[in-house]
């Protein structure tokens, strides 16, 4: 849905390459900011506890 400009967006991203910005929790839908470093699929969802997925 964003045109944001796939590869080499360094003007201003703080994430760094590759990676999502987000996780999705694919049970209840709630989205938490990515925590660098960690993946999403070890992340627990803070509602229900359900394994987070990327969400690009
Ligand atoms: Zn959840």
């Amino acid at each position: 849905m964003s045109q944001r400009g796939r590869g080499r967006g360094r003007g201003g991203g703080r994430q760094g390459t590759g990676g999502p910005k987000e996780c999705v929790c694919p049970k209840c839908g709630i989205r938490i900011p990515h925590v660098r470093g960690v993946p999403c699929l070890n992340t627990d969802c803070p509602k229900c506890g359900s394994k987070m997925m990327p969400s690009n």
